[in-house]
């Protein structure tokens, strides 16, 4: 015979009612992974010869809107994925990282090319050594240029990153509990 404590143990319907609302959760989720990554709004900041291979793939032949990704914002605001394009001088990095800090959640950065991924052939005292040291960043694509194919798999490498990730619906966290006096 058990005793009332091991009914305690055993929260059928708390368990149920638990399991219902991350299947919701889950969905939800699923769905809005689905959306971003078919939208991204890119903040090109492009610097260097890189910029002629970004303009390759936006043109017609590889046709990057295929992906949701076409449509580049020239304020960070309304943008939500970073393409760093061409190499980063030490100059140039705080303006890098003012416009990643003035980008809106959730973004993505990208680092196009072997020069924002680590300095490429440019080991001088004038070069950034690779963008992920100011902000963090997504998707390397390496190549000097990358190929238009090479950008299209960065890209579908983001979209099923962002696909993965789980977002939180706002407001299905438990309350904090006051603090005891
Ligand atoms: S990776 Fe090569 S093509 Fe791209 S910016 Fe650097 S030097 Fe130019």
């Amino acid at each position: 015979m058990s005793s009332s404590s091991d009914l305690d143990l055993v929260p059928a319907i708390a368990t149920r009612r638990e399991d219902a609302l991350s299947g919701l959760g889950k969905m939800v989720s699923q769905g809005l992974g689905w959306a971003r990554k078919y939208s991204l709004f890119q903040y090109p900041f492009v610097t260097a010869c890189c910029g002629m291979e970004f303009m390759a793939v936006a043109a017609a032949r590889y046709d990057l809107d295929r992906f949701g990704a076409a449509l580049p914002r020239f304020s960070p605001r309304q943008a939500d994925l970073l393409m760093v394009v061409g190499t980063i001088n030490v100059k140039q990095a705080p303006i890098l990282k003012r416009v990643y800090d003035s980008m809106a959640d959730p973004k993505w950065v990208v680092a196009f090319g072997v020069c924002a991924s680590s300095g490429g052939f440019y080991d001088n005292y004038a070069t950034m050594q690779g963008i992920d040291r100011i902000i963090p960043v997504d998707v390397y694509i390496p190549g000097c240029p990358p190929r238009p194919e090479q950008v299209l798999d960065g890209i579908m490498m983001l979209q099923q990153k962002i696909q993965d990730q789980r977002h939180q619906l706002i407001g299905n966290e438990p309350p904090a509990l006051p603090a005891k006096g």
